[in-house]
């Protein structure tokens, strides 16, 4: 047999990590790696913080899993403390990211349909996005390389260029139920969406009697120096999908909506077996004990400025491989002259670990508590690497 046993759907690196601790992944071999990368913005605290492991091996010991046909204490609570932070007034927990998303879609459609507007079932997306891998919401993008050999796609998505309001507002019609987007792009390459975009969109919705529906999956839960991107952009979704951050490390999303956005999402309309466990609401309180204060947020935004400036420092020394940073709190990105891909692979044999994205943009994600001595080592042998590395023929 020449497939492997796990699913060859990955283009694995040659890093097998073993154990973490704090922002460091060490390998089979003992080898280090400074790990910016943080499992694509999940790792908030850093591998091993006391305080999630201790809450995972408490819960875990106490009740792991109950069916939602029971009452939960522990969702309640999680969820009241979601509500009482943010804009929604409800909450689904499920397990992973896409499934926060297909949850918001479902929401959506269900608010025209139960408003009397079933025709209202088409959301507006954006170039470029990445919602995850289900098929509802593969059909949300226009990326040949997530879409093929999947068809048929599900209708109701229609997608236009990013961070241009003309675009989108030109774009509603009898059908639309509203747009879906990342504030910030996160797989797209690191672009925060422009203030106007988003409050024209916004503007759009309230007039239109259309959903707002935010995927702060990449970009929510304390990565950009604010609680969810959204305060940033001074509005408020209707809907918003978070995942990745919020357990810290372990599985877990949750869809947030308004009361009036949630309307028809009544007895019987959505449902998951394992969403809002008792472990997986130990882990999110945990991670929202450690993040969800203004102290907290703060040290982000500050060490976001520090690790930014450091690199803009920098660039101007290897002008031939890096154009410029962007992105908003943590979650940088540095947009690269050759291919980024490769340059990732590169620096993992020097020890530093960081995501690529598209648009030839290197993703930097690091675990949200890092300190001045990690970003000093991360400019250092990010600088030096840098120096050394010969643009392979391919990527030139
Ligand atoms: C990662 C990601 C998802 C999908 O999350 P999974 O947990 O992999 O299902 C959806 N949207 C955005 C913006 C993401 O970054």
């Amino acid at each position: 047999m020449a497939i492997t046993p796990l699913m060859p759907v990955y283009p694995r690196s040659p890093v097998r990590p073993v154990r973490g601790e704090g922002p460091y992944l060490y390998g089979e071999q003992g080898e280090r790696y400074l790990d910016f990368a943080a499992g694509i913005a999940v790792n908030l605290l850093g591998h091993g913080h006391p305080v999630l492991t201790k809450a995972i091996q408490d819960q875990a010991a106490t009740l792991m899993h109950v069916s939602n046909l029971y009452g939960s204490p522990q969702g309640e609570a999680f969820a009241k403390r979601l509500t009482d932070l943010t804009f929604a007034d409800t909450v689904f927990f499920t397990n992973s990211g896409v499934e926060a998303v297909e949850c918001a879609i479902k929401t959506a459609r269900r608010y025209h349909y139960v408003g009397g507007n079933p025709e209202k079932h088409t959301l507006i997306t954006f170039r470029n996005a990445f919602h995850g891998r289900t098929m509802a919401t593969i059909s949300a993008t226009d990326q040949p390389k997530m879409i093929e050999g999947f068809a048929p796609l599900l209708e109701g998505f229609k997608v236009v260029e990013f961070d241009n309001l003309d675009a989108a507002l030109g774009a509603i019609d009898e059908n639309t139920a509203g747009f879906l987007l990342e504030p910030v792009q996160g797989e797209g390459g690191i672009r925060p969406a422009s203030k106007e975009f988003i409050q024209g969109l916004r503007k759009a919705c309230d007039e239109n009697d259309l959903m707002l529906v935010f995927d702060e999956v990449q970009c929510g839960v304390a990565r950009t120096g604010y609680l969810y991107a959204y305060e940033y952009y001074g509005v408020t979704p209707d809907i918003m999908a978070s995942a990745k951050g919020i357990g810290g490390g372990f599985p877990m999303g949750a869809c947030l909506a308004t009361e009036k956005a949630a309307r028809g999402m009544v007895i019987g309309t959505h449902g998951s077996t394992y969403g809002g466990n008792p472990l997986a609401m130990a882990a999110g309180q945990a991670v929202f004990d450690v993040v969800a204060n203004d102290e907290f947020l703060t040290q982000v935004r500050q060490t976001g400025e520090r690790l930014r400036s450091a690199l803009e420092q920098m660039i101007p020394n290897h002008d031939h491989l890096f154009e410029g940073v962007r992105g908003l709190g943590l979650m940088l990105g540095i947009k690269m002259k050759t291919d980024s891909r490769a340059f990732v692979n590169f620096l993992r044999t020097k020890g530093l670990l960081t995501v690529a994205a598209g648009d030839n943009v290197m993703r930097i994600l690091p675990p949200l508590n890092i300190e001045e001595a990690h970003i000093r080592e991360f400019v250092d042998t990010l600088s030096a690497a840098a120096g050394e590395y010969e643009v392979p023929a391919e990527a030139a």
